[in-house]
């Protein structure tokens, strides 16, 4: 019986027959679609072949993904996976792009064992990751792109549940950097390499500088960062007077400004215009089939 420590929560669940903290057993998917309101080197023209993962090791308060990452999906098989893998290919996706991987990693190394896709994978996680899990994927993940979420631990222990998320995610971001020590492109499109987002919350900007004077630390201003303005409340951010409203374009361009003077030279903004629901895709449907 092999045991669950997949991620640093460390449950040491027995997840057939238990539920560790991500309350996910065999590998489970809610949408499989062509994205493209990913990064440009992410989605490009075609558009991202995104799986996105039911569940989550997290499970912050705001998700933006709010109904997948408390559960809806359909469970599927390795062998299946990877057949998705090929049908995104078919569709003309620029990459195989895995959203919430990080508690089905076993799962995907399975699939991948089956099928190794043509495209870069890119390995799209919360930040709360494993040096271990993380090795497992060296020559798997082609593309890593992480949130790095908080700088400040009393932030993750109350929207994240995570008393040490900073350190964490520090070290991850480190052993992605190792991993994929350089970015590559092909006509635009990531190949190899790493992107780090940040999702600017409300009322947290102190947050976000020291995430990206960490970031300048760890791997260095010629980053490529993401600088992510379009959150709203969702899920339980009511709960949270300070999370109860959409990010102020004054609190975004305070944040865009700091990483600019920072040094910041291949930082991601984006238009506030995307601040807005209908953005967020419909997670009761699946365009390409699960
Ligand atoms: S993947 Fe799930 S069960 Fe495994 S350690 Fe992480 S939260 Fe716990």
């Amino acid at each position: 019986m092999e045991l669950c420590n997949l991620c640093p929560r460390k449950c040491n669940a027995d997840r057939q027959n238990e539920f560790g903290y991500c309350r996910e057993k065999a590998i489970r998917v809610a949408r499989v679609s062509l994205h493209r309101w990913e990064e440009p080197p992410i989605s490009g023209e075609r558009g991202s072949g995104t799986i996105f993962f039911s569940g989550c090791n997290l499970k912050c308060v705001y998700c933006q993904n709010y109904g997948i990452s408390r559960g809806k999906g359909k469970e599927i098989t390795p062998s299946r996976l990877a057949d998705i893998f090929k049908r995104l290919e078919d569709a003309g996706a620029h990459n195989i792009n895995l959203v919430t991987p990080t508690h089905f990693t076993d799962g995907i190394i399975q699939a991948v064992e089956i099928y190794k896709p043509s495209l870069p994978i890119v390995y799209n996680c919360g930040g709360y990751e494993s040096v271990e899990t993380l090795e497992r994927l060296r020559g798997i993940a082609d593309v890593f792109l992480p949130d790095f979420k908080y700088a400040d631990n009393a932030l993750a222990r109350k929207y994240s549940n995570c008393s040490d998320y900073f350190e964490v995610c520090s070290q991850a971001i480190a052993k992605m950097r190792e991993l994929q020590p350089i970015d590559v492109f092909d006509n635009g499109i990531m190949q190899k390499g790493m992107i780090i987002r940040h999702l600017v919350l409300p009322n947290s900007l102190e947050n976000t500088k020291k995430v990206l004077d960490k970031i300048s630390v760890t791997v260095s201003c010629d980053a490529y960062v993401s600088l992510m303005g379009q959150y709203v409340p969702f899920g339980r951010s009511l709960e949270y007077p300070e999370l109860a409203r959409p990010l102020l374009p004054l609190e975004y361009k305070i944040a865009v400004s700091y990483a600019e003077k920072a040094g910041f030279s291949n930082a991601f903004v984006q238009d506030l215009s995307s601040a807005s629901q209908e953005y967020i895709p419909d997670f009761d449907e699946s365009p390409i089939e699960v």
